[in-house]
């Protein structure tokens, strides 16, 4: 049932990448376990799958030593700085950074552990109330003031538009985040890295977010069913 969703997936990040004229090899899919028991990640890594998203710290927690080990985790959720610790220890890509707190944070316990760690800046960018992430008119100040953490390597954007039924209502956000990523680029925003990631794009409407340039998609319900806890 995993594998065959994964596949179904992958076939169709393949035809979206195809329509829009780009290398579906330069799409990562992040499986969203969260919510889901370490065997549905242990399922999904016999298939393949190695990247997976986590949006509570104590859960990752609780999982983390029942998974294979080779098994990434991206932290997709709000990430509160008494957390900083546990994220920079068990993740591979934190991509839900909205403040600077947060990145000094992380930059810390990194340096205490020499360790280097992978993130993206949460942009809210319709500006929703119900949404956390920093918006587009402070994403600036924020990326310069993380690119002076040695630690951590600015790696682009993360956005999570408002939910709406119709994945298309999705699109001119999509569009709008890859525009204001290639503006930052342009700006010397990510210093670290030649092409900025653009991480966004669910269950619902991660085709729409591959044609309008998501280079990271998060999909959990579409690989393992809907969350029944
Ligand atoms: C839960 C979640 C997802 C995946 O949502 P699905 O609709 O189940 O694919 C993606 N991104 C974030 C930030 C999430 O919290």
């Amino acid at each position: 049932m995993i594998s065959e969703n994964l596949r179904q997936i992958r076939t169709n990040i393949t035809a979206a990448a195809e329509r829009a004229g780009r290398n579906p090899e330069e799409i990562k899919l992040i499986a969203v376990s969260k919510r889901f028991p370490p065997s549905a990640i242990i399922e999904a890594f016999a298939a393949d799958q190695k990247y997976f998203g986590e949006n509570y710290i104590q859960e990752l927690q609780a999982k983390k030593d029942s998974v294979p080990p080779n098994a990434l985790f991206h932290f997709i959720g709000h990430l509160q700085t008494n957390k900083a610790k546990f994220a920079a220890e068990m993740c591979s890509m934190v991509e839900t950074v909205d403040r600077f707190k947060l990145g000094q944070a992380l930059n810390k316990h990194l340096k205490a552990i020499n360790r280097h760690l992978d993130i993206l800046v949460q942009v809210n960018i319709a500006n929703d109330p119900n949404k956390s992430g920093t918006e587009e008119s402070g994403a600036e100040e924020l990326l310069s003031q993380l690119n002076t953490l040695p630690n951590l390597r600015v790696c682009g954007l993360m956005t999570m538009p408002p939910y709406s039924p119709d994945p298309e209502e999705s699109r001119p956000y999509f569009k709008q985040l890859r525009i204001f990523a290639a503006k930052m680029h342009q700006k010397g925003m990510f210093p670290r890295i030649a092409r900025p990631e653009i991480s966004m794009g669910m269950s619902g409407d991660y085709q729409i977010a591959i044609e309008e340039g998501a280079t990271i998609i998060r999909v959990g319900t579409a690989i393992f069913g809907e969350r029944t806890v």
